[in-house]
């Protein structure tokens, strides 16, 4: 299962603080923690540990956290071959403050993850062809997003497309798209209809008129819900002790990814896919939450 994952990379600043600060006001007692992040990067190691083999497209800057980075990437197992060096910004950076009541504000700086451009992407049809599903979020420009779709279409390559952060996707891109993977508040978003308990169908065949194959809202803890034009498939979520939910989404699409890489989505495939979520929400912080096959497996027996 060849997954070619074409996305962003972030590095994460967090500063537990006791409240947000006010503007001019400065917050002394924080605690600080780094990780590493973005859509990209989280999906491209969901799908490398749930046994893919992944390549993964990302902009680097121009500081130490690229080979920092790098080195992570091959250790996680994905190859990194076509990872781009910007030298002319810094590696993406979210700056995020959570307070003691768990509210948030978050400042992300893309950096060299705008510079991902088609023109930048060295040895670019080579990409594509080796690929059996290509895997995209929408933390990097929607020009480079479109021609590798609309490439990897012509090529009969799979595409899955995950648009985090929520974003407008005009009909030819919708047209490349084999698997549409939104939360409901993307598909909302999308498909210009507010989502309610009982409208999913409704927003579903909205976005497979607009040219999808398929679509897949993920429900958070109420699960899964696909349609296509063959079938409607819906599963609850699994049953667990949520701690914390940041990368359930990314580790559902990199799951989904590697076993969609060469067969129809099923109800296996999202069952898998659900399965990984689900672990992935029991254990805090983006990368360390996602599960191995093994465990997904086990946690299925
Ligand atoms: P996002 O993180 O992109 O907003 P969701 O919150 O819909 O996405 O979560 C993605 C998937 O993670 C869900 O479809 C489900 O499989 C799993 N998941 C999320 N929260 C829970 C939970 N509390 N219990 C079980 N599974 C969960």
């Amino acid at each position: 299962m060849k997954v070619v994952v074409i996305g962003s990379s972030n590095i994460d600043m967090v500063a537990q603080v006791s409240h947000l600060p006010a503007p001019g006001e400065t917050v002394g007692d924080a605690n600080f923690m780094q990780s590493l992040g973005g859509k990209g990067a989280n999906q491209a190691v969901a799908a490398a540990r749930l046994g893919g083999s992944v390549t993964f497209v990302t902009s680097l800057g121009n500081d130490m956290y690229a080979d920092i980075l790098k080195n992570h990437f091959k250790k996680e197992g994905i190859t990194t071959d076509y990872i781009i060096d910007d030298v002319n910004h810094p590696t993406g950076t979210a700056l995020i403050f959570v307070a003691h009541s768990g509210e948030n504000c978050i400042a992300v700086a893309p950096g060299a993850n705008y510079s991902l451009l088609p023109g930048s992407i060295t040895h670019f049809s080579e990409v594509i062809d080796e690929a059996d599903i290509i895997v995209m979020q929408a933390e990097i420009p929607y020009e480079t997003i479109k021609k590798i779709a609309l490439s990897a279409k012509q090529k009969g390559k799979k595409v899955l497309f995950n648009p985090a952060p929520a974003c407008l996707i005009d009909e030819e891109l919708m047209k490349a798209i084999d698997i549409l993977v939104v939360n409901e508040l993307e598909a909302s978003f999308i498909s210009g209809i507010e989502y309610t308990d009982n409208n999913l169908e409704k927003i579903a065949e909205t976005l497979l008129k607009a040219g999808t194959s398929n679509v897949v809202i993920t429900l958070g803890s109420q699960g899964v819900y696909m349609k296509n034009v063959k079938e409607t498939i819906q599963l609850s979520g699994c049953k667990v002790n949520a701690i914390d939910t940041i990368a359930a989404g990314d580790t559902f699409c990199g799951a989904l990814a590697v076993v969609c890489a060469k067969k129809e989505i099923d109800q296996e495939a999202l069952n898998f896919a659900n399965t990984a979520a689900a672990i992935a929400v029991t254990r805090s912080g983006a990368q360390p939450s996602i599960p191995t096959l093994d465990e997904v497996k086990h946690f299925m027996l």
